[in-house]
This record gives C-alpha cells, structure tokens and sequence, in this order.
C-alpha cells in the first residue's frame, strides 16, 4: 500500500493471472493455452510486418483485420471492433456500455475478471446461481440490470448453453447490454453472431488466444450492433487510440483467413478433449461435459489441492480455484497427446500413492 495510490487503486482486488513459469521441459495445462501452435500462414504474415513499416503507427481501427471477421462470419465491418486480447475489449465494455445505476449481472461460477471490472470502473455488480450441475439458469438473468454478461461456454466449467438458451437472454434484456463472452466456442457452441442482426442489444466478444492459439499476439474482438461497437471505438479512443500493432493485425488477419489450419487444430482439440475425459473418468475423476479445450474435473477421494501439488513436482501444472463449490476441482487445459499421456501417468501414480 502506498500513500500515492488513488482510493480506486486502493480498493481493487486485482485479477490473478494463470502462472506462466520460466522453467523448461513443464507440460503447462493451466492456462488453457492451445498447444497445435498457430498457422503458418499468420507467422509469415508477421514476419513480412516485421519490417520499416514500423516505424509508423497501425491503423487506429485495425480495418484489415475487422474485414477478415466480418468475411469469416458473413457480416459488416461496422459490426467488428478489435483490440489487444478480448480482455481489453471486454474492459471497454464494461467502461463505456454497462450502466452504473444497477448491478451487473454474471453467474456466480464464471471467469474471474468480471467482478475485478466491475471494481475497476465503479460498476455495482450481482451474481445469479449456477444450478446443482453448474449449468446457467438463462430465466434467472432478468432486469432491473445494468447489463448482463456470460461466457458461452462458460469458464472454469466448460459447460454451454444452446444458441436458443442464449436468446431467452438477449430477448428478456431488451433495454440492456447483453455480452456474450465467447472466448472458447469454437471448440463446442454456437455462435450468438447468429443473432446480432436481430438484437442490438447482443455483443458478442471472441480471442485468438485459443483457437487459433495466438495467445502471445493479443488479439480479440466484439461483434455487434454498429452503434455498439461505435460506443466502444468512443472509448477506445479516450483510452489507447492505437492498441493493436502492425505485427498483431497482420498476424490475426492471416489467421482468421487460414481456414484449413483452423479446422483441422481445433478438431485435434476436441478429439483428445474426448480421450482425456474417458481416461480420466477411467481413474475415477468425475468430468463435467466440456464444450471447450479444458475440462474441469474431481476425484471424490482425493483432494484437489493436493493432486495440483504432486502434478506440479512432477512438472505439470493444472489450474486449481480456491473458490466455493469449485475448490475440490481441476481445470486442466487440453494438450498434445503426449501431455496428456504424461498426465494421465502421473494421476494414475499418484493414486496408488
Ligand atoms: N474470457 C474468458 C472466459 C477467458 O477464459 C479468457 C482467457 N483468460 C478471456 C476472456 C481473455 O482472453 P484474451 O484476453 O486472451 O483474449
């Protein structure tokens, strides 16, 4: 504590980020990393950016990169805003489009920044209950709101609602800011983009931190409602004007683009997300259904903290949440199937311990 920092600073309670270690030779299933690596074709493309260019500013609303996802999805580029990872598209969102005279709601088990951008821009916030197997109750997020937020699927549980699930959402809200948070949804949901030319309310948000595994390039966007998105370039342009560089839209447009890659690493990640649950469930883990490149697991005799302790000494570290109704579960990232393998040994091993 200083006695230089504001009363805001003071109050925060920061986000924790998942640890991303120095060692060498760790298998890192923490932080839901994709490990099929990303196209070819978008680490030329930033190979080709790495040049004099530079020495200029990129372009202030990143149009290359807006139109690649409005082809990819069929839409305008007034649709698409794109910034430094979703994270900071979703901070926008919260600044600039959830209204401050009533709490903004999320489920009570979701992603972990939501009540930090809560603090962080003075937004009174209410959580809404998961159900017994940790689904969201889509009629239980109703007005008087100052805005909904939800990932689909959610995260740390892994579970997804149905695009129809969604609309019950977007549809009781008609007067709020809905955003959908889909940072995961190519590995197992319907896009709520399906929507957004029916309700302006909608604002969807996705990464290419994890499907296109670009984590390091910090990329994301929404999609919306063109007066939404032009609320968020307001922000945006009171805050950073230029967030996404020349290497990152280069890279991200060429990604976006490289539809075969897409394709065939995201499949690889569904198909050992499908071996890693059946192996797990074979050592006695119960795993909730993910939609996801992670699953969130339990084993009813042994305990969580514990298991992520012996798995780290051994070199592989999961994710574990000291949070109610999730502190005797993991989260552990999809890897490649000799991660997993190793995994798999080393639970397998630790249980005859
Ligand atoms: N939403 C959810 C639900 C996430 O798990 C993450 C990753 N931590 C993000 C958004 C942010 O991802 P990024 O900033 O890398 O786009």
């Amino acid at each position: 504590m200083s006695r230089f920092w504001n009363s805001r600073v003071r109050g925060l309670d920061p986000y924790v980020p998942g640890e991303q270690p120095r060692m060498q030779r760790l298998i890192k299933l923490n932080t839901n990393e994709n490990p099929f690596g990303p196209s070819p074709k978008a680490l030329d493309a930033i190979r080709q950016a790495a040049d004099e260019g530079l020495r200029l500013y990129p372009d202030p609303e990143g149009s290359e990169l807006c139109q690649a996802v409005a082809d990819f999805y069929g839409i305008q580029p007034t649709q698409v805003f794109v910034g430094n990872g979703s994270d900071e598209v979703l901070g926008h969102i919260f600044h600039g489009l959830f209204q401050p005279d009533e709490p903004v709601l999320f489920p009570d088990i979701t992603y972990s920044f939501y009540p930090v951008y809560c603090s962080l821009y003075g937004l009174a916030s209410r959580t809404v209950a998961v159900d017994e197997q940790f689904r969201i109750r889509p009629e239980a997020f109703q007005p008087p709101n100052g805005g909904v937020i939800l990932p689909n699927p959610n995260a740390p549980t892994g579970l997804a609602l149905s695009l129809a699930e969604i609309e019950v959402i977007v549809a009781a809200n008609p007067d709020r800011v809905v955003v959908v948070d889909e940072a995961y949804v190519d590995f197992g949901a319907e896009s709520a983009i399906a929507l957004v030319d029916r309700y302006p309310n909608l604002l969807v948000t996705q990464t290419l931190s994890k499907s296109r595994s670009l984590a390091g390039l910090r990329v994301g966007f929404a999609v919306g409602d063109p007066e939404l998105i032009e609320g968020l370039q307001r922000v945006k342009d009171s805050f950073n004007s230029y967030p996404v560089d020349r290497l990152a839209l280069a890279g991200a447009a060429a990604a976006i683009r490289d539809q075969e890659h897409f394709e065939r690493t995201r499949d690889a990640v569904i198909a050992e997300r499908g071996r890693l649950t059946s192996e797990l469930e074979v050592l006695g883990f119960e795993v909730l259904p993910s939609s996801t490149n992670f699953v969130l697991a339990r084993h009813p005799d042994r305990d969580a903290l514990r298991i992520s302790e012996e798995l780290r000494s051994e070199g592989i570290i999961v994710r574990h949440f000291k949070k109610p109704r999730i502190e005797q579960f993991l989260r552990i990232t999809v890897g490649t199937p000799d991660q997993n393998d190793e995994l798999l040994a080393a639970l397998k091993a630790g249980g005859k311990a």
